[in-house]
């Protein structure tokens, strides 16, 4: 059964989104806050891409079906953090805002 597998991606729009807004906060102070916050939370949200375990394509994190091979993913990405991964994502993100 495949995965859904969750990714961070630092070159993508989300990251040319959450530039923008920091570029907005900056030159417009303050009304580019306006403009530049909700940029820089939608491009966080966007740089978080959802990748199949089997073909390694962009799915919808909510999908259950791989549009792409056609795999059939297991249980849904629950909101809860896993334990004992040292990894930030999360963190990373929120310094980010
Ligand atoms: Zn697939």
């Amino acid at each position: 059964m495949a995965n859904i597998i969750k990714k961070s991606e630092f070159a993508g729009a989300g990251m040319f989104i959450q530039l923008l807004g920091v570029v907005f906060c900056v030159i417009a102070f303050p009304y580019g806050l306006i403009l530049g916050l909700p940029l820089l939370i939608v491009g966080g949200l966007k740089a978080n891409v959802h990748l199949c375990s089997d073909c390694r394509g962009k799915v919808d994190k909510k999908a259950t079906v791989c549009p792409h091979c056609r795999a059939r993913f297991g249980e849904p990405d629950l909101p809860t953090a896993p334990k004992g991964s040292g990894r930030s994502d999360s963190n990373l993100r929120d310094a980010l805002r």
